[in-house]
């Protein structure tokens, strides 16, 4: 199974060649005839890569027809079997590594090397620890039950590995799926069903339909869908909520955030800058979890922001298939004319940029804003770019009040050498992960999940099954079981 890696750059042309009339879904096991489809573009280059159908409400409900019908044999296969499956899975996408990571480099913009390095070895991992949930889930969670058809629907900057956090355990706890890729970055899932049917996944297990918020509303207002996961923005999070109200349908949302980046006075500076790429620069800054609020201690401050304003100018920006690429392209000139828009914002506001070079396209400059107010556009909208604050704090109370000032609450980072203030201060703040002189970084085994307009609910790990088993209630004590 582990073949040399093809010469990937003609593979993914020949794949693209061979369905340059259309893609069609995958609902049922069969890859269906392409309908009335959109572009695809590579945000880098502009080019038209790809014509996707949009799928209509028709679509959807044959993909969870399919699903349906597939639910119960899946269903009753023991952990052991459906284990094998994912496994298949996680040894299949290893297979095809190279080639997942240039498409989703072209499809996505991201460079090539956290494609390669970190977005197709994390899904492989996320495969790969969901087989062992489906190996325990009978031990683990014995009254529990899959919660049956799942609607999933996902955000475009980490297309697979987004695919991989709502189908795995869907998928281990004994659930089908139909799954919505966003419009911008379809592709990769219409490889990952591809997957699907090279290894023989029982048919229907994965449907995958692909379109606009049109079709994620079809999903969404499904009567035969047991549950809705999604991932995206947090307007849309708050209609799929209002939608779902009363129709008995489990939700997990998981949505924007805002989070904090502390660096105290006696941090690693030189590490807590290195961080800082990790946290803002990484994936151009369109990271749900970014550290965008980079708070800094007043005494180290001026230090702090020299260092960080040198190694800006030290990233290199620009086409994602060079691997010497830093930062690459934004996904789609929408999400650059947002950007700029709120970044002009920021500035009629009182904000001064501080930025390294880009190339002219669909590219946007790392950046640092200083002169940045509490309440101010760039302190509190999720910019989904490159683009930092950089504010001070005095005391640790100071930070922990600024880090909490969000309507957000989905991750943090502190950086001290004090291991009693970073876990002081990481029990104050109100976020679904904090790291500690860390960033960005996750693990299939972890929970992942915000507070407040970030959502609710975890994916990952133990508490990730808890969102596709329907569990009994609690039984109530008894008598005799009282204090
Ligand atoms: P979005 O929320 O509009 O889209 C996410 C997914 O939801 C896509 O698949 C989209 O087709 C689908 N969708 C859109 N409208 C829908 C509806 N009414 N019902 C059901 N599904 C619907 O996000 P976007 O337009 O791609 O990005 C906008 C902003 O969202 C970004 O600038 C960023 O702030 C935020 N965002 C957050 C994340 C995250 O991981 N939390 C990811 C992407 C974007």
């Amino acid at each position: 199974d582990y073949g040399p890696a093809p010469e990937s750059d003609d593979i993914v042309k020949t794949w693209l060649a061979e369905n340059k009339v259309g893609f069609g879904h995958f609902i049922g096991g069969v890859f269906t005839k392409p309908g009335k489809t959109f572009e695809v573009i590579s945000p880098a280059t502009g080019e038209t890569i790809a014509h996707v159908t949009q799928g209509t409400a028709d679509d959807v409900d044959a993909a969870v027809k399919a699903a349906r019908s597939a639910h119960g044999k899946w269903a009753a296969l023991s952990g052991h079997e459906r284990a094998r499956w994912l496994y298949a899975i996680a040894r299949r996408i290893q297979q095809h590594a190279r080639f997942l990571a240039v498409l989703e480099s072209i499809d996505n913009g991201k460079p090539i090397r956290e494609a390669r390095d970190i977005d197709v070895p994390l899904v492989a991992r996320h495969f790969y620890h969901h087989a062992g949930w489906a190996e325990l889930v009978e031990t683990e969670f014995p009254d529990a039950r899959p919660v049956g058809v799942c609607g999933q629907i996902i955000p475009w900057n980490f297309p697979l590995l987004m695919l991989a956090w709502k189908i795995a355990p869907a998928l281990a706890a004994g659930n089908t799926v139909v799954l919505k890729p966003a419009e911008y970055t379809p592709l990769t899932a219409l490889a990952f069903a591809k997957i699907c049917d090279e290894i023989g996944l029982p048919r229907g297990v994965v449907n995958i339909v692909t379109g606009d918020g049109a079709t994620g509303e079809a999903i969404v207002n499904h009567p035969d869908i047991d549950k809705l996961a999604f991932t995206g923005s947090t307007e849309v999070g708050r209609l799929i909520r209002r939608a779902s109200a009363g129709t008995g349908k489990k939700l997990t949302l998981e949505l924007g955030g805002k989070s904090p980046f502390i660096v105290f006075a006696d941090a690693d500076l030189d590490a807590a800058v290195e961080g800082v790429v990790d946290a803002i620069w990484f994936n151009q800054g369109q990271v749900c979890c970014a550290g965008a609020r980079i708070l800094v201690a007043e005494a180290v401050a001026d230090r702090f922001g020299a260092l960080l304003r040198e190694r800006m100018k030290h990233l290199r920006v620009g086409d994602p298939l060079d691997k010497s690429t830093d930062v690459g392209a934004i996904v789609h000139p929408v999400q650059l004319a947002r950007i700029r828009e709120l970044m002009d914002k920021g500035v009629s506001e009182g904000a001064q940029l501080h930025q390294g070079t880009a190339p002219e396209g669909c590219f946007y400059p790392p950046t640092l804003a200083t002169g940045v107010e509490p309440a101010s556009t760039l302190a509190t909208e999720e910019i989904f770019g490159p683009v930092a604050t950089l504010t001070t704090f005095r005391t640790p109370t100071d930070a922990i009040a600024l880090a909490n000032n969000t309507r957000y609450g989905l991750a943090a980072s502190i950086w001290s050498e004090n291991v009693n203030l970073c876990l002081g201060v990481a029990a104050e703040i109100k976020a679904g992960v904090v790291w500690i002189n860390c960033t960005n970084v996750f693990d299939a085994g972890a929970g992942f999940g915000g507070y407040r307009e970030s959502g609710f609910g975890r994916e990952g790990g133990r508490e990730g099954m808890h969102a596709y088993l329907a569990m009994p209630a609690p039984k109530p004590p008894k008598a005799d079981d009282a204090p």
